[in-house]
C-alpha cells in the first residue's frame, strides 16, 4: 500500500495523543487535522487550573507549529465537519471544504449535557468543557457576584473551587448525597465537603435544579435558581448570576451515525479502534467499546497507543494486509484507573473499587481532624481499590500493586501507612 492521507476529525487530547504516538516516521504522506474550535490544541484537563487562574493558555498549549510541520501535519481551525461521504472517502466541512482520506479517525470527543429545565437557554448559562466556556466565565467575572455550579463530580468540584478562588460566592448543587459519588464513598465525601465549606463554598447535596429564573427578553440574563431538596421536596430559591452545568457529557457521535457507522451511546469500535466501516477509526470520548464510553484520559492514552500501532502497521508502504504480522498487534482492554481531583491543597485520589462487597475486606484509617482518610479494598489479599484523602503520597504505589495483582499478605500490617513503612 503506497503512502496515504490520514484525516482526523477533532484536535483534542485523543487526536494529539495519536499524533504523538505515530511519531515522525509515520506511514502517511499527509495528515489533515480538522478542528471546529478557533484555537490551537490545548490540554483540556488543564481548563480547571486555567479557570482558577493557576496557569495560562500558553502553558497548556503543548505543540508548536514546527512540531506539526515536522510530522507533515496540517491543522485546519474553524472547520466543522458536517458530512462524511464514505463511498468517495471524503470529509465535507460546513465551509464547503473537502478532504479526501485513505484513513479517517473520529476524535470528536463529547459535549456538556445541559438538562432541559426552564431557563437553561438563558444568558450566563454555560457548560464546563471548552476554552470558550472558560473564557466566557472569566470575561464575565467582573459582573458576577454569585455563581451556581450544578453537579459535584470531579469537574463540578473543580469548577466551584476555581470560581471561588476569584472571590465570588459559589453554591455547589449535587443530586446525590455523596460528592464525586463515582470516585468517593460517604466518608471521603464528608471530608471533601468540610474542605469546600471551609473555602466558603455553599455545598448542597441531595438537591436538583428545577428552574433557572431570568430577566425578560431580550436580555434573558440569569438572576436566580430554584432547586429542590429531593428527599423532602422542599423548594428553595437562590439569587445567582451565573450557572455552570457539570452534569455529564454526551459523545459526539452524530456525524458518524449519519454516515451509517454503527453507534450506540458512542461510535462503536473493536479492540483495534476500528469502526464498522473500513478505514474509519474512532477513539476518545466519542467512542464506545464493549458498551463503555469514556470521560477520563487514562483509557484514551491506551486507545491512542493501540490505534497508532495499528495504523503504522496497516498503512506502511508495501503492506497489503494487517493479518500476516509476526508480532501480534496490541488490543485495547478495559482497566481500572487512578483518578485525581485537581484542586490546589486538596489531595484526593481514587482507584478501582471503593465500596466493599461480600468478597472484599477493608483496611482503613481516618483522622477527621487532620482530614486524612485512607481506605484499601482487598480481595483474596490483593488490592482491588483504594481511596486516599488528605495524603495521596502512596496512591500510585497502591495502583501499581493493584495492577500487578500480587498478594499483599506480607505488607498488610503497614500497608495503610505507605511504601516507606513497608
Ligand atoms: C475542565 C475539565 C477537566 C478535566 N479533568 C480531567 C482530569 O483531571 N483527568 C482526566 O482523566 N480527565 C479529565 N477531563 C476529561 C478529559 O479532558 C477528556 O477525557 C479528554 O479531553 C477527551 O479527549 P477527546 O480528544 O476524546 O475529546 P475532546 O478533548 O473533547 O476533543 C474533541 C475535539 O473535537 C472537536 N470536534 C467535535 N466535533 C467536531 C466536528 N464535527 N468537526 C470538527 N471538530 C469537531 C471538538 O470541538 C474538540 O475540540 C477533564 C475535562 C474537562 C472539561
Amino acid at each position: 500500500m503506497a503512502s496515504k492521507t490520514l484525516v482526523i476529525i477533532g484536535n483534542g487530547l485523543a487526536a494529539n495523543r495519536v499524533l504523538e504516538q505515530l511519531g515522525e516516521t509515520h506511514p502517511f504522506n499527509a495528515i489533515h487535522v480538522l478542528s471546529d474550535e478557533p484555537v490551537a490544541h490545548y490540554n483540556r484537563i488543564m481548563l480547571s487550573p486555567l479557570l482558577a487562574g493557576e496557569t495560562t493558555l500558553n502553558t497548556i498549549t503543548p505543540h508548536t507549529e514546527a512540531w506539526y510541520q515536522r510530522k507533515l501535519i496540517a491543522v485546519y481551525l474553524n472547520q466543522n465537519v458536517a458530512h462524511i461521504d464514505t463511498d468517495r472517502q471524503q470529509v465535507i466541512c460546513g465551509s464547503g471544504n473537502r478532504f479526501a482520506y485513505d484513513a479517517l479517525i473520529f476524535a470528536t470527543g463529547s459535549r456538556s449535557f445541559i438538562p432541559e429545565i426552564p431557563g437553561s437557554e438563558s444568558t450566563n448559562v454555560v457548560g464546563f468543557r471548552s476554552l470558550h466556556d472558560v473564557k466566557t466565565i472569566l470575561e464575565r467575572l467582573a459582573e458576577i457576584q454569585h455563581a451556581t455550579v450544578i453537579g459535584a463530580g470531579l469537574l463540578g468540584v473543580e469548577a466551584a473551587t476555581g470560581l471561588r478562588s476569584h472571590g465570588i460566592q459559589v453554591t455547589l448543587l449535587h443530586r446525590n448525597p455523596v460528592l464525586m459519588n463515582r470516585q468517593l464513598d460517604a466518608t471521603a465525601s464528608a471530608l471533601l465537603k468540610k474542605e469546600l465549606l471551609n473555602r466558603g463554598i455553599d455545598v448542597r447535596t441531595g438537591c436538583s435544579p428545577l428552574e433557572l429564573c431570568c430577566d425578560d427578553a431580550p436580555a434573558r440574563q440569569i438572576n436566580g435558581i430554584i432547586f429542590e431538596q429531593t428527599d423532602h421536596h422542599i423548594r428553595q430559591h437562590q439569587n445567582t448570576d451565573l450557572v455552570v452545568f457539570a452534569t455529564g457529557i454526551i459523545a459526539n457521535k452524530e456525524l458518524a451515525d449519519n454516515a451509517g457507522i454503527h453507534c450506540g451511546s458512542g461510535i462503536q469500535v473493536d479492540a483495534l479502534m476500528r469502526t464498522s466501516h473500513p478505514h474509519i477509526y474512532a477513539l476518545g470520548e466519542c467512542c464506545e467499546f464493549n458498551g463503555n464510553t469514556y470521560g477520563l484520559v487514562a483509557p484514551i492514552w491506551e486507545q491512542a497507543s493501540v490505534l497508532a500501532q495499528y495504523l503504522r502497521h496497516y498503512y506502511q508502504p508495501c503492506q497489503q494486509s494487517p493479518v500476516n504480522t509476526a508480532e501480534p498487534l496490541p488490543r485495547y482492554q478495559e482497566q481500572h484507573h487512578l483518578t485525581k481531583l485537581k484542586v490546589s491543597g486538596v489531595d484526593i485520589h481514587s482507584l478501582g473499587q471503593f465500596e466493599p462487597d461480600s468478597s472484599t475486606e477493608v483496611l482503613q484509617l481516618l483522622d477527621e481532624h487532620a482530614g486524612i482518610y485512607k481506605k484499601i479494598l482487598l480481595r483474596d489479599d490483593r488490592i482491588v481499590g483504594a481511596l486516599c484523602v488528605g495524603d495521596a503520597t502512596d496512591s500510585h504505589w497502591y495502583y501499581e500493586l493493584m495492577q500487578q495483582g500480587d498478594s499483599v499478605t506480607a505488607l498488610r500490617p503497614t500497608l495503610l501507612f505507605g511504601k516507606a513503612y513497608c
